[in-house]
């Protein structure tokens, strides 16, 4: 039997199985103790250190009793905790990101997703470097400069050389003021010579979702195909590592199996990246199992609502306050307003999740990997967020200059926010609103970045924001940067 130890290289001794089954058990018998999770709170509870604050985070086992408290008044201090640690260093930013399908062609047989194998009625379609071309001046032309780009694995339609060259391609296009300043890759688990292929091509985070934690439930969830292999996708992360790449991004698709398991799953993986590479996830994502062509979500008996998904995001946000939390297009516009305070700190907008989907100017099906629930435009997206006082941005700044992995996580934690991110927010948002946005938006936007111009601490900080932001607006002068 496998015995957990978080420095361990061997999947099952660091997402250890015993472990995570006394964590919940752990978590059953102390859900009502109110002394424990008032320390547990007050453990999370931003505290303030010099100029900034400090979050302590917690360990699975912590976090793993929150999220089976369902005393009203102890969750909602959760969500107030939640709230307090998003602010304090992420702010009111919320950083905005595409993704783009690059080919739909798989050998796995996932069964929660429409790419899998033996789904021989989906149209397979792989863009030449001409087509990728076509998407990314069209996702340009929106005002995307973050990408993540995604692939089915096939070593013989998507080989690495395939996945690199895109990249390349996607970094030479500057259609009119336009750019893509980081592509981000979600690509399937692969071997430390391809990580360090990736992080030489200049890839932004590497991200992998491990769709479960439970070996079990992954092995008949994967029947057949490379990914069939839990241990090599599971320690994928460490290999990425390994070959250069400071920022990973994990997740899981919550639906799969019980939300607890994974929870627990989840944050191990984050303690293990910790404790073995020094630095933990770039960013965890949490998408829920969602229609699709050949896939009903209601075969998986896993689903959970709308109330829990909140909290497991809250519980998240207080467990591990320096990581980026990323929510896609797979919700609705309601959810997706709710979880922006309780954590989120990226979301995409006007995504087309099928294979070419941004040069049709009808929303394709035909390739489509999940339905897109909230499927506005990311016009309509940029103008919802500053209505509801999130500030959008499309800064791309750490990862240009250099700031990844451990150098990233000690801007986040030196609370250096408001005079680094919040201007650069402040300029990329003034390059979407001359270049791309409606005159409604502009309104709106404009007046915002007034306002939030005020708020920035140090006098010279501001005193050259303001300068930058004339020169977007009165020249094709752009990527100004902190
Ligand atoms: S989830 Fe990924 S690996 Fe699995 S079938 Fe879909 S594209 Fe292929
Ligand atoms: S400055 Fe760095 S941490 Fe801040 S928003 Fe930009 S990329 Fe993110």
């Amino acid at each position: 039997m496998a015995v957990y130890n978080t420095t361990s290289l061997n999947a099952d001794e660091f997402i250890n199985h015993e472990e995570i089954q006394e964590t919940l058990a752990y978590a059953d018998a102390h859900k009502n103790d109110i002394d424990l999770i008032d320390s547990i709170l007050e453990k999370a509870r931003p505290q303030k250190s010099g100029n900034g604050c400090r979050c302590a985070g917690l360990t699975h086992r912590e976090a793993s009793v929150l999220l089976a408290c369902d005393i009203p008044e102890k969750i909602e201090r959760m969500y107030e905790i939640a709230e307090e640690i998003k602010q304090a260093f992420y702010g009111n930013r919320i950083v905005l990101f595409a993704p783009l399908y690059l080919s739909n062609y798989c050998v796995n047989g996932c069964l929660y997703c429409p790419y899998h194998l033996k789904n021989k009625h989906i149209a397979r379609k792989k863009l030449t470097q001409e087509e990728i071309r076509e998407e990314v001046i069209a996702l340009q032309d929106m005002g995307h400069k973050r990408l993540a780009i995604e692939a089915g694995e096939d070593p013989v339609n998507n080989p690495i050389e395939y996945i690199l060259e895109s990249i390349r391609t996607i970094y030479s296009i500057n259609h009119k003021n336009g750019a893509i300043r980081r592509v981000n890759v979600n690509i399937a688990a692969t071997t430390v010579e391809n990580y360090k292929k990736l992080h030489d091509a200049g890839i932004g985070t590497y991200i992998l979702f491990q769709e479960t934690y439970n070996r079990k439930s992954y092995e008949e969830l994967h029947p057949t195909g490379p990914k069939h292999d839990y241990s090599w996708h599971t320690e994928a992360m460490d290999r990425a590592m390994e070959g250069g790449i400071d920022d990973v991004g994990l997740g899981v698709l919550f639906g799969l199996e019980s939300y607890r398991y994974e929870f627990a799953g989840l944050l191990m993986h984050a303690e293990h990246l910790e404790a073995v590479h020094g630095v933990g996830p770039h960013t965890i994502s949490v998408p829920r199992v969602k229609h699709a062509d050949d896939i009903n979500p209601d075969v998986f008996d896993n689903s959970i609502p709308d109330e829990m998904f909140k909290k497991i995001i809250a519980c998240i946000r207080i467990a591990v306050p320096y990581t980026g939390m990323i929510i896609s297009t797979r919700e609705g516009e309601k959810v997706r307003e709710e979880a922006l305070k309780l954590g989120i700190s990226q979301i995409s907008g006007g995504s087309r999740t099928s294979v070419g989907g941004y040069t049709q100017a009808e929303r394709p099906h035909d390739t489509e990997q999940f339905d897109v629930s909230d499927q506005r435009t990311l016009d309509e997206v940029v103008k919802w967020l500053m209505e509801k006082d999130h500030i959008p941005s499309f800064c791309t700044a750490c990862y240009r200059e250099g700031r990844t992995g451990d150098r990233f996580m000690s801007l986040c934690k030196s609370g250096q926010i408001l005079n680094c991110c919040h201007p650069n927010a402040l300029m990329t948002l003034t390059e979407y609103l001359v270049d791309y946005a409606s005159d409604a938006t502009k309104k709106v936007g404009f007046k915002m970045i007034e306002e939030e111009l005020k708020k920035i601490p140090k006098d010279k900080v501001r005193e050259i924001t303001a300068e930058h932001i004339e020169a977007i607006k009165n020249s094709d002068r752009r990527d100004f940067r902190f």
